[in-house]
């Protein structure tokens, strides 16, 4: 075999691919991560992680490094800011070509793409993303509390998330481009009902604002075009979720939000490629949820790959 064939090549490096990288290399098995980005994935965007079980409290790179660290620690390979061009995973050997020309083939591959939130892609969003810009309630709601915080959406998720948010915040004030909420009764109706909970209908943020961190948005009402400055703590946006799934949409089963679709045991529609994180259909996307996939995929991987070695 060429110094460039792995047993197993894991596409993505956050969570869910490091923690597969940490099983496999330590189960003996040559592996090569493939991440697009920093290691690490969107944990290293939070600045501050404190449901990681283990660890009181660290910041989202330094939980990065350290699961990459562990991964390299027993020989895993990981590879990050690279692109892939071309891959091929249908034939019993998987390959995939970079964009400077390498080529990569492997055994067995497990993809942990993740995801992203999606976003309201206006001025300052990017820059205060993690400093009192939250797409996630679960992961940074403790962080506010006894803060005036704003939740943008209008659908189950926002509604849902924004009453969870009550636990915390001293007021919520959901900001929605529509009239009418895209939601379940009984969630409109428990938001409604909240004394929390304020509304600003037909209206979306133009602009966020803050040095450090977040101190205040422009909110445009849609009907009249009147955009108002607000002072706001915190901002969570829950306007739906992309998965990095583009890459294999032609290959693999996806569901119709585009994510991929695994047996429990995180085989995919193709023998020898197994999925794991935030790009599988589920509920739930956190680092623990995304950690455990991984782990899956992997004893997954390494099952196929000792069985093809029978
Ligand atoms: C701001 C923020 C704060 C959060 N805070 C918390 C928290 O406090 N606690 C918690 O539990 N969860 C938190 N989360 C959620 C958590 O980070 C995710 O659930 C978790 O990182 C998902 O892990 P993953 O490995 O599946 O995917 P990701 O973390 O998304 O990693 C995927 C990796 O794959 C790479 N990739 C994508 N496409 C390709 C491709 N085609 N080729 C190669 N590589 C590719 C990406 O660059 C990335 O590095 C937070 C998320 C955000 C955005």
């Amino acid at each position: 075999m060429s110094s460039n064939h792995f047993d197993v090549i894991v596409v993505g490096g956050g969570p869910a691919g490091l923690t597969a990288g940490i099983y496999l290399s330590r189960a003996r098995l040559s592996t090569l991560v493939l991440n697009q980005g920093t290691a690490g994935g969107q944990m290293v965007l939070t600045h501050e992680i404190a449901n990681y079980p283990g660890v009181e409290s660290t910041s989202g790179y330094q939980l990065s490094t350290i699961m990459k660290k562990q991964a390299e620690s027993f020989g895993c390979n990981v590879k990050n800011n690279i692109l892939i061009a071309d891959m091929i995973l249908e034939d019993k050997e998987k390959k995939f070509t970079l964009e400077d020309g390498s080529i990569y083939t492997s055994d067995a591959v497990i993809i942990a793409t993740g995801g992203r939130s999606r976003t309201l892609g206006v001025p300052g969003e990017d820059r205060l993303k993690g400093k009192g810009i939250s797409y996630c309630a679960t992961c940074d709601g403790d962080f506010f509390t006894d803060k005036e915080i704003v939740v943008v959406g209008g659908g189950n998720s926002a509604l849902e998330e924004a009453v969870s948010l009550t636990k915390y915040a001293s007021k919520v004030t959901i900001v929605h481009q529509f009239d009418n909420f895209q939601a379940f009764e009984h969630a409109v109706k428990e938001a409604e009902a909240h004394t929390k909970i304020n509304f600003i209908m037909e209206s979306t943020i133009t602009e966020f604002y803050g040095d450090e961190s977040l101190e205040s948005v422009d909110i445009k009402n849609l009907k009249t075009g009147e955009i108002k400055r607000f002072k706001t703590d915190g901002v969570f946006i829950f306007i739906g979720y992309v998965p990095n799934s583009e890459p294999f949409k032609d290959k693999l089963e996806l569901s119709k939000w585009g994510e991929i679709s695994v047996t429990p045991y995180m085989e995919t529609n193709i023998p020898g490629v197994f999925a794991a994180g935030d790009c599988i259909a589920k509920k739930y996307r956190q680092i623990t949820t995304s950690v455990a996939e991984g782990t899956v995929a992997a004893l997954s991987a390494s099952n196929f790959i000792n069985e093809l070695r029978k």
